[in-house]
């Protein structure tokens, strides 16, 4: 009886500490600065863990919200495209450096997307649940697209995605970069074509586009 009586006051216990251990996760699910693991939650779970911070305030209509800590540190907002994105704007510049940095470790890294000269380059990244992450310098802000149908769908035509390549004779790489290195050398006239085509003419997908170094 006594041994019962212990058992199940350990066991309480245990349930209270395991309470504000939950608690304690729960509350850093998102909190007021977010982290890389906040990437790759699908664009439900990420709605349903802003929803439940009292981090943050949220606004808009369920299907598309938006969200802003109360620090006024980060905002989000969903829009819809193909799929759901879902676009983060950042305040202070060491949130978003550190969080930059851990997607530059974490994520896979596609290309360097650029096509006009006047435009910064987008840099390309994908979770390990197909989330599409992009960013670039010009302004403290990264976009996730989540995974839908008829992205995977699109994906699969990835092969229209623009490219550039040197009409040079030894040129031999196409470029998702209009300003990368590997362009910038060309005496010839620089051509503007799709990943299709570019293979057809074995052309090679450039390593410096593809490379985030
Ligand atoms: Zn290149």
């Amino acid at each position: 009886m006594l041994f019962l009586k212990y058992k199940k006051s350990s066991l309480t216990k245990t349930n209270i500490f395991v309470l504000i251990l939950l608690l304690f996760i729960c509350s850093k699910t998102i909190g007021q600065s977010i982290t890389y693991s906040t990437l790759t939650l699908t664009s439900d779970e990420l709605k349903t863990a802003f929803i439940e911070d009292s981090n943050y305030f949220s606004g808009g209509n369920n299907d598309l919200p938006y969200f802003q800590s109360k620090n006024g540190n980060l905002s989000m907002r969903y829009y819809k495209s193909t799929g759901v994105i879902v676009i983060f704007d950042f305040k202070s510049k060491s949130d978003y450096i550190s969080l930059i940095r851990e997607i530059q470790k974490n994520a896979y890294f596609r290309f360097k997307y650029c096509t006009d000269y006047d435009e910064p380059i987008t840099y390309n990244y994908e979770t390990y649940n197909d989330n599409k992450i992009r960013f670039d310098f010009s302004e403290m802000r990264i976009s996730v697209e989540y995974p839908s149908k008829v992205n995977s769908f699109l994906d699969s035509n990835s092969d229209f995605t623009t490219v550039f390549v040197c009409m040079s004779k030894g040129a031999y790489a196409f470029h998702t970069n209009l300003k990368c290195e590997g362009l910038a050398n060309c005496d010839a006239e620089i051509a503007k074509s799709n990943i299709r085509e570019a293979k057809k003419y074995d052309y090679r997908f450039c390593e410096i586009c593809t490379d985030d170094e």
